[in-house]
C-alpha cells in the first residue's frame, strides 16, 4: 500500500546542507513507490524548487502568516511559498502551539489561508501526557477537530492530511502502541464523518507522528489504519529517512 511519508526538518540544517541532502534522497528515492514530502526551514525552499523540480518528492513548508499580505515584519505568506513552488504546509504542530502560543483559532484561519492559496495542510493534532493520564485523548482531539476544521469545505477536505502527533511523543522516544493509534484514528475518521460525511472520514488521509524512527517504522506503517508518518529527528539522516521512503507496506 502506498503511503506518505513527510519530513519536518524543524530549525535544523542550512541551505547549503539541505541541498546536498536534496540531491542525495532524489537518487536514493529513485521508483520509490511512497509519496515523499520534505519540509524543511523557509530559507531552504528556493533550494528545494531547483533540486527537487522534475522529481517525484515534493515539498512544504512549516508555517504561514494567517494573513495574505501586509506590514507584518518578519511574516512569510502563502503566496510567497506557493511562487516557490511549494506544495504543502505543515499548520498546528505542538511546538507552534506550545512555544508560539497558536491558539486553535488562528490555526484555523492559517488553514483557510493555505487552502486559499492552493497549499495542501498537514494539520497536526494530538494530547500532551497530562490530559492522557486524565484519560482525555479523544475528547481533546476531538475537540481540536472541530476547533482547527471550522468553515472548511467538505471538498477542500482533499487537500488536508491530518496527522496525529500525541505530544508526549514528539522527540521523546516513545510512541502509543499500535491499538493505541488505531483507536485514535477510528476516533478522527468518526468525527471527521460527524463534522461532515461518511464518505469524508473515509478518505481523510491521516498519518502517525512521534518518535517514528529505524526501529519501528515498519510496525507503525504496517498498520493499515495508518496512512504514512510524519518524522522529525530522524529525517535529517538522509540514508536512513531513504530507507522509510523506499519500503513497500
Ligand atoms: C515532529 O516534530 O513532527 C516529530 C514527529 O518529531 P519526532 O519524529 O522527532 O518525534
Amino acid at each position: 500500500m502506498k503511503k506518505l511519508i513527510i519530513g519536518n526538518f524543524k530549525m535544523n540544517t542550512k541551505p547549503s546542507e539541505f541541498k546536498t541532502y536534496a540531491m542525495a534522497l532524489v537518487t536514493k528515492t529513485k521508483g520509490a513507490k511512497n509519496k515523499v514530502v520534505v519540509c524543511p526551514p523557509f530559507t531552504h525552499l528556493a533550494v528545494a524548487k531547483e533540486i527537487l523540480s522534475g522529481s517525484k518528492i515534493e515539498f512544504g513548508a512549516q508555517n504561514i502568516s494567517d494573513e495574505e499580505k501586509g506590514a507584518l515584519t518578519g511574516e512569510i505568506s502563502a503566496s510567497m511559498i506557493k511562487d516557490l513552488g511549494t506544495n504543502y504546509v505543515i499548520l498546528g504542530h505542538s511546538e507552534r502551539r506550545t512555544k508560539f502560543k497558536e491558539s486553535d483559532k488562528l490555526i484555523n484561519k492559517k488553514i483557510k489561508t493555505a487552502l486559499a492559496n492552493g497549499l495542501k495542510v498537514v494539520l497536526c493534532l494530538g494530547e500532551n501526557l497530562q490530559t492522557r493520564t486524565a484519560k482525555q485523548q479523544y475528547n481533546f482531539v476531538r475537540k481540536q477537530l472541530d476547533d482547527n476544521l471550522k468553515g472548511i469545505y467538505e471538498n477542500e477536505l482533499e487537500s488536508v492530511v491530518i496527522a496525529y502527533e500525541p505530544v508526549w511523543a514528539i522527540g521523546t522516544g516513545k510512541t502509543p502502541t499500535s491499538k493505541d493509534i488505531e483507536k485514535m484514528i477510528e476516533t478522527i475518521r468518526k468525527e471527521i464523518s460527524y463534522l461532515y460525511s461518511e464518505k469524508a472520514g473515509k478518505n481523510v488521509s491521516v498519518v502517525y507522528g512521534g518518535s517514528v524512527n529505524l526501529n519501528n517504522y515498519k510496525k507503525i506503517l504496517s498498520n493499515d489504519h495508518v496512512d504514512g508518518v510524519l518524522i522529525g529527528g530522524a529525517c535529517l539522516d538522509v540514508d536512513g529517512f531513504a530507507v522509510i521512503c523506499r519500503e513497500n507496506y
